[in-house]
């Protein structure tokens, strides 16, 4: 499911080649939500691959010789894993595989932010250089990020990568994490509470995973204790902002900018509030799909295979 979202031709299948017959299905079921056309997909395959496609308890329990899911994402939100066990159905994430496309997603939206690089080149090629050139002071500031704070919410895999990269630019990183591993700290990173990281983070960036506790946890009340200005970077899971109140700081310029590879309700509904905030740039959950992350998904996904099947 999802195969050619996957692989839309550049990727090598050599790993798939090793099983006996492969059907791949473009992501027409997961566009239009249609269970009866994901059941009808799977059928009686015994093992499927899914990416964004969800496979919820209805569907695995309509599919009889299933028995292994690889999920080829971090998050496997989109699979009901009890369902799934209590069928006997073995689910498999990867972790892995996209630390560093998520966390150079992370810092890509933020230096747009920062910098504007679309806008003034896009006013260039329309014959704008000077117009542009006192566009971008008025209009379009840029912000240099040397010496400011940035604020890491979860600080796992990706959220260490991200503050790799913030120290590399000048920054300061404060990390909020339920579990701390001391040995990370030095005199440009330390572990805070999380009131202390919204007072003083310049940029805030979400890493955390989607639990009921972290659910919401960008909203009016936490925006409130945030510095004046502060960008919001979300390359996380949707659900982590409460979008009408993000979108009603944007407007205000109580948050000065945002940057989301992720939103609550995805593909993002023509109705959301962010759609038209001020300075909001949104990209459609691509964070994980360099085409070198694709790989090590794939080959990762196939190996997670044949560790089942050897037992
Ligand atoms: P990870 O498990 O290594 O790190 C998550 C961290 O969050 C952990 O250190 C954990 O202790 C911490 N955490 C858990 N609950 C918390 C809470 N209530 N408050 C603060 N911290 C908390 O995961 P990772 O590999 O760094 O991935 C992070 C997230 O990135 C994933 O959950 C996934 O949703 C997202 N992701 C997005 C994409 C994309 O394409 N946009 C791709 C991959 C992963």
């Amino acid at each position: 499911l999802d195969g050619y979202t996957l692989n839309p031709g550049d990727l090598s299948w050599t790993a798939l080649e090793q099983l006996s017959e492969v059907t791949v299905y473009d992501r027409t079921a997961y566009d239009n939500g249609n269970l009866a056309l994901i059941i009808e997909r799977v059928g009686d395959a015994e093992f499927v691959f899914t990416n964004k496609t969800p496979l919820p308890a209805e569907a695995i329990q309509a599919m009889p010789k299933l028995k292994f899911i690889g999920v080829l994402a971090t998050g496997y939100n989109v699979v009901d894993v009890d369902a799934a066990k209590a069928c006997g159905v073995v689910v498999a994430n990867i972790p892995t595989y996209g630390t560093a496309a998520v966390a150079q997603m992370a810092i890509a939206l933020l230096l747009e932010l920062c910098h504007h690089v679309g806008a003034h080149s896009a006013a260039v090629k329309n014959g704008d250089w000077t117009k542009n050139a006192d566009w971008c002071f008025w209009n379009y500031p840029l912000i240099e990020l040397a010496g400011k704070n940035m604020g890491i919410i979860g600080f796992g895999r990706i959220g260490q990568a991200v503050a790799n990269i913030a120290q590399a630019l000048g920054m300061k990183v404060l990390a909020f994490d339920n579990y701390r591993v001391k040995e990370l700290e030095s005199e440009t990173l330390k572990y805070v509470e999380l009131d202390e990281l919204l007072a003083q983070a310049d940029v805030i960036s979400l890493h955390c995973p989607l639990f009921e506790s972290t659910k919401g946890i960008i909203n009016s009340s936490t925006i409130a204790k945030m510095k004046p200005g502060v960008m919001i970077v979300n390359t996380s899971r949707g659900p982590l902002v409460v979008e009408q109140d993000l979108a009603d700081a944007l407007n205000s310029g109580r948050v000065a900018g945002a940057g989301l590879d992720v939103v609550s309700t995805e593909p993002i509904g023509a109705d959301n509030p962010l759609l038209t905030a001020k300075n909001c740039l949104i990209t459609p959950h691509i964070a994980w799909a360099p085409k070198e992350a694709r790989q090590r998904l794939m080959d990762i996904a196939v190996n997670n295979l044949k560790s089942y099947l050897e037992g």
